[in-house]
């Protein structure tokens, strides 16, 4: 992502800074008005009175419910107007589950309103037009994104200067730069197209693509069905009951985000975006250092620590990094999650779903997914500000992929919530530090 050039934006007070489309999130005991996004406690759903299928939330190893690390107002009105939007990320607190696939997971909660579907086909109709043409979607684009995101009062940056509109929305860009995302269908989508069963907590995919863009190509609609060949028959299971506030583990202190601002980084030393060019370049020469240098510092795990450390630490009490449809900062390139994930990343493109690499396409609904938000460890900090500090949390990162689309879950009307598993990618401490 190239940086904003508008870095004067925050007051001119150091004009060495330049900012970038990261949003930072901040904790604190206050919440200053905030009244949703938020680290710890217990989930509050879209619809108090309704809460999901704790099948959702329960560790995939020890089947206990997890806890809350992170509850995140996501509402983009400029990309999905009249989507209320929420992530929530989960985390197991045994101790014998960490480092295992399933110990946390994220959840996205939807609601539509009535007016978006209509505001959806409208913006549609309009893209599907060869017109270089923003596409206008009132009323979002007054919204600082800090507010549009974290809540309740008006954005302003640490120096009270206010957050530009939502740089995420098309103002600067035609309408197809404003949405890369657009939903697509295919020629086959009435595969999936049946009737909708009844609401289902865990469907594996599919809910009807409603909008006719022809833009796929056939063979990728073949890979999908090949991808997911029992997805239409699989039975779903039913909705498990949430536990009683009482029958939960115990929630980690409640610490509000009630304070976001756009990252702002020192450009010199390590210009950004994360452009990686010291990875692959074991013939060329080394980008800040002679070879020696380059044969000493390079590990190519600890180069990609080094730049998370560096760039976290830049602004150090930063607990969530977010940028739809951006980079996440890994961990590591090393383990898992940074294997997934480095191509694109290195590429200085958007990490997404491509083909076998980058993130897991959709089990709703078999579009692509894209970053979102990514937990720092600076999270468990706050979140384990009571406990002794040894034998806490071990992760360093926690990525969450979401549904490029946003889709419902399957039988959720209009009006309603629904809720889906999204891609929580785990980048754990140590383990992926040493080389
Ligand atoms: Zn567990
Ligand atoms: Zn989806």
């Amino acid at each position: 992502m190239a940086p904003y050039d508008d870095s004067d934006s925050s007051g001119g007070e150091d004009n060495e800074l330049t900012e970038t489309n990261v949003l930072l999130g901040y904790a604190s005991t206050d919440a200053n008005g905030e009244e949703i996004s938020r680290l710890g406690g217990y989930p509050e759903w879209l619809n108090p009175t309704k809460a999901p299928s704790a099948a959702l939330a329960k560790c995939k190893v020890c089947k206990d419910l997890l806890v809350l690390l992170l509850q995140l107002n996501a509402e983009l009105p400029d990309r999905f107007p009249g989507h209320e939007r929420r992530i929530y990320v989960f985390a197991c607190k045994r101790k014998s589950c960490r480092r295992q696939e399933g110990s946390i997971r994220a959840v996205r909660g939807l609601r539509t309103s009535p007016e978006a579907a209509a505001l959806v086909a409208a913006k549609e109709a309009k893209e599907a037009r060869p017109v270089k043409e923003v596409p206008v979607i009132p009323k979002a684009s007054d919204l600082g994104l800090g507010q549009a995101l974290f809540g309740g009062k008006p954005a302003v940056t640490a120096t009270g200067a206010p957050i530009r509109a939502n740089p995420f929305s098309g103002s600067s860009g035609t309408s197809a730069a404003a949405n890369p995302f657009a939903p697509k269908s295919t020629p086959s989508a009435n595969l999936f197209a049946k009737p909708a069963p009844p609401p289902a907590p865990e469907p594996k995919k599919a809910d009807p693509a409603p909008d006719p863009v022809p833009s796929l190509t056939k063979s990728f609609a073949e890979t999908l069905s090949l991808n997911n060949p029992q997805a239409s028959q699989s039975p779903v299971p039913p909705p498990e009951p949430w536990p009683a506030t009482a029958d939960q583990p115990e929630a980690y202190p409640v610490r509000w985000l009630s304070d976001a601002e756009y990252e702002m980084i020192d450009p010199s030393p390590q210009p950004l975006p994360p452009a990686n060019v010291q990875i692959d370049t074991s013939e060329g020469p080394a980008p800040g250092g002679g070879k020696e240098d380059k044969e000493v510092f390079e590990s190519v795990m600890d180069n990609v620590f080094q730049k998370f450390a560096d760039r976290v630490g830049e602004n150090p009490d930063q607990c969530i990094r977010y940028e739809f449809a951006g980079q996440p900062l890994l961990y590591s390139k090393g383990d898992k999650v940074g294997l997934l994930l480095h191509v694109n990343s290195e590429a200085g493109a958007k990490v997404t779903t491509t083909g076998a690499k980058g993130l897991p396409r959709c089990g709703n609904c078999g579009a692509g997914r894209v970053f979102e938000v990514q937990l720092t460890p600076r999270t468990i900090e706050e979140l384990e500000i009571d406990e002794d500090g040894l034998d806490g949390m071990d992760w360093g990162t926690v990525i969450v992929g979401v549904c490029e689309r946003d889709c419902q879950e399957r039988g959720v009307e209009v009006g309603e919530a629904g809720y889906l598993e999204e891609w929580a990618g785990v980048q754990w401490e140590e383990l992926t530090v040493k080389r």
